[in-house]
Formats: C-alpha cells, structure tokens, sequence
C-alpha cells in the first residue's frame, strides 16, 4: 500500500511540482518509460527513425537490466521493453519480463511479429505481459511489404492469428493486445478497412497511430506521409519547457539514460549511463539540470529544437487541475465501456 501511495500520488505530485516551479533540480523518482532491451531489428521499416540512427547495435545484459529494475521499480507506473529495434530479438526477454513482474513493475511490449511462432506466443503469455503491441501495417500483401520492409506479409499474418486464438484458448485476460497501423500516404485509404478486420478480432484495442518524425530525425518523412497524417503540435509562440525532462526517463541498451523516446535513434539527449551512476544522482546531474533550465527559459537544444512531438503541458496550475478532471472523465467512460475493445486514433505508443 505503502509502495502504491509513493508511486502513483507521492511521485507524481513531487513530479508536477518540479514542472510547475521549472525547478531544475527535482526531489522526484523519474518513471522509467522505456528500456530498450536491444536496437537491432529484423525489419527495415520505412516509417521507422531507426533508418537514420548512428548508434552501435547491441542487446542489453542481464545485470544491467536487474540494476535499472531494482532502481526503477519504486517510481515506474507502466515501462516498455522496447524502444527502437524489435524485442523478440533479445534471448533472454521473457526472463526480463518476468523480473519485471516479480519486482511489482507493469510492463509492455511492442512487436512486429516477425518472430511470434507457436513457442514464443506460450512464452509470450505466460510470461504476465500487461501490453502487447502487435505492429501490422495495412490490410493487403502489397501495403504491408511496402511499409514494413523485410517482413512477409502471410508469415506474420499467421503468427498474429495463432497468438490470437492461444489468447483466447486460454481464457486470459492479459497481456491487452493492441493491433496497430501507421497512418502514411500508403495506408491513409485503408483505415477503416483495417478497423472492420480486427473488429471481430480477440483483440482489445485497435489502435490507428499517428506517424512521428522522431522530433524531426526522419529527413525523408514527406516521401512517406502528409502532415495531417503526423502527430504535431501546431508551432507556438510560447513554447511551453517539456514536461518529460521533469517527469521521465527511456535506458538505451547500452545503459545511457535520456530524456525521452525520440532519443533513441541517436542518443542525442543523454544524461548518464546507469552502469556508472545510480539513476536517482542522473536524475539530477549536470547535464540534465541543465537542459531543464534552458527549457525554462524557451531555450531549445539538440533534437528538442525541432521537436514538434513533445507533450503538450503548461506548466500552470489551473492547467493541471483540468488535465487531471479531464483524466477521470476518460477513465469512467472506459468503465462504462466495460472494456470492451476500442478504436483510437492516438499518438504513437511505441513501435515508430
Ligand atoms: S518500426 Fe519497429 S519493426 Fe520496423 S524497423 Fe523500426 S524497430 Fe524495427
Ligand atoms: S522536446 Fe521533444 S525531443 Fe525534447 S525531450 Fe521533449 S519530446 Fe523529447
């Protein structure tokens, strides 16, 4: 109970609190949104900010991993195991994902399914996954290879179908499924046509996501969509500083530790490594108190500069007073809905 208070009020309170008064020194936990476990990947998408990474590749050790759980699991309300590259790839994920289990955590994942055979899928379940993303662009063989460079279009198909019905054989409730598709030039004309296949589906969300540039790192994003396919927030005169400096933090698999998502195509915002440091002294180094104070003062740096994907808080009061009514609106008509599976047009979640 203890615990619960700390994470989900204590926290997050200390968290608004730190934005609010643009402290660059902060006296919160970050919540840790993503681990990427690996960057490597079996595909070579064309909505994917991986095409202009500059990082090495490489899969995350186990002892590093035990050490971010162990220091992240006082403050993380929701962690993802992937952040660019595919998952499935690392040999120990289920073991991560138990660890995470074990240690309180919910966790998540995003796949592109390539690697979801009959032996994975059982892993996969039993593991106690809260989220699964499956990544599957388009409704036809010809949209989907376009889209998702290497993957073949029947194979994944029948992986996503059998994982599906194992689901549902085995009456569980979780992991949620997501089934998702990008919105590009490519699948604009088949959004509904995508709705109307998962509809009858044991799937829980069927969710139509925004395309990201990945804070303007994707240079060829006009040959692949128009911007009312992007999820942008429009130009402002007062940017507001981004919240995520004050709030959260995504571990690379080499142990870097940066600011947000974005971040992971080539690490341009990192503020530590947590095999050196322990993350509660990262949370508050130099580097990162000083990022924060030129987000206060409307500087913007590195990749933060072209950014148009941030989240968009102010850091007012009266703001998060409403964010907050707003918040429990969602959550009693998701109560009402009786979680029954739901259509969004959202903001990425994770596979870019
Ligand atoms: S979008 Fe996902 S599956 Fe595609 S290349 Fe990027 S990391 Fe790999
Ligand atoms: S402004 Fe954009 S790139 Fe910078 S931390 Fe926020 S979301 Fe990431």
């Amino acid at each position: 109970m203890t615990t619960h208070i700390r994470k989900y009020i204590i926290n997050p309170v200390l968290t608004v609190i730190g934005y609010l008064t643009c402290n660059p020194r902060v006296f919160n936990a970050p919540t840790v949104t993503s681990i990427e476990v690996t960057n490597c990947c079996n595909l070579n998408c064309i909505i994917c900010s991986r095409r202009f990474s500059d990082r090495d590749l490489g899969f995350m050790e186990m002892d590093v991993f035990k050490k971010i759980i162990h220091e992240a699991k006082a403050a993380s309300r929701f962690t993802w195991l992937h952040l660019l590259g595919e998952p499935l790839l690392h040999p120990r994920i289920f073991d991560m994902i138990k660890i995470c289990k074990e240690n309180g955590m919910r966790v998540g994942l995003s796949t592109n399914a390539v690697l979801l055979d009959a032996d994975r899928s059982r892993q996969l379940l039993d593991s106690g996954l809260d989220s699964c993303i499956l990544a599957f662009d388009g409704i036809d063989k010809a949209t989907y290879e376009k889209v998702r460079v290497g993957g073949h279009y029947e194979l994944v198909g029948k992986n996503i179908d059998a994982f599906l019905r194992l689901k549902e054989s085995l009456k569980l409730s979780r992991p949620w499924v997501v089934i998702q598709t990008v919105e590009t030039s490519i699948t604009e004309n088949q959004k509904e046509e995508f709705v109307l296949r998962w509809k009858e589906r044991n799937v829980d969300e069927i969710l139509i996501r925004k395309y990201s540039t990945g804070a303007g790192q994707i240079k060829d994003k006009d040959s692949v969509t128009k911007p009312e396919h992007r999820y942008l927030v429009a130009p402002l005169k007062h940017r507001p500083p981004c919240f995520l400096l004050w709030n959260s933090a995504v571990i690379l698999w080499n142990g870097d530790v940066s600011v947000c998502c974005h971040d992971g195509t080539n690490g341009r915002l990192v503020f530590g490594n947590i095999k050196r440091d322990p993350l509660a002294a990262i949370w508050n180094s130099p580097k990162i108190r000083e990022l924060r104070q030129k987000h206060a003062r409307s500087e913007f740096p590195s990749i933060c500069k072209d950014c148009l994907e941030y989240p968009l808080f102010y850091p007012s009061v009266f703001y998060f007073l409403l964010l907050g009514l707003r918040r429990l609106g969602k959550k009693a008509t998701f109560l009402c809905q009786g979680r029954k599976r739901i259509v969004s047009h959202a903001r990425e979640q994770s596979h870019f």
